[in-house]
C-alpha cells in the first residue's frame, strides 16, 4: 500500500515538472528529433534542412542528403 502511494506521489510529481517545463520553455527541456529519410540520422528539428514535397515536410542532417532526396524522391518518401 506505501508503495503505490509513493508510486502515485512520483507520478504527480513528475507531471508537475513536465508542466513546469513547458510553460518556462527551460533548456533542459527535450529538443525535438526529427528523422532524415536519406541517412536516417536523428537531427534537431530546428537545426535540419527542410523539403517540402506533396504537403509533407522532410528533414535532412545536411544540404548533400536533401539532394540526394530531390534525385530521388520516391525512394526515401515510401520508406517510413
Ligand atoms: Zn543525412
Amino acid at each position: 500500500m506505501r508503495k503505490v502511494l509513493f508510486l502515485g506521489f512520483v507520478f504527480i510529481f513528475s507531471l508537475g515538472l513536465s508542466v513546469t517545463h513547458t510553460n518556462n520553455l527551460a533548456p533542459a527541456s527535450p529538443v525535438r528529433m526529427v528523422t532524415d529519410r536519406v541517412c536516417t540520422m536523428q537531427i534537431a528539428k530546428d537545426k535540419a534542412k527542410t523539403y517540402k514535397k506533396d504537403g509533407y515536410k522532410y528533414y535532412f542532417c545536411s544540404k548533400k542528403c536533401k539532394k540526394i532526396f530531390k534525385k530521388n524522391p520516391e525512394k526515401y518518401a515510401l520508406s517510413f
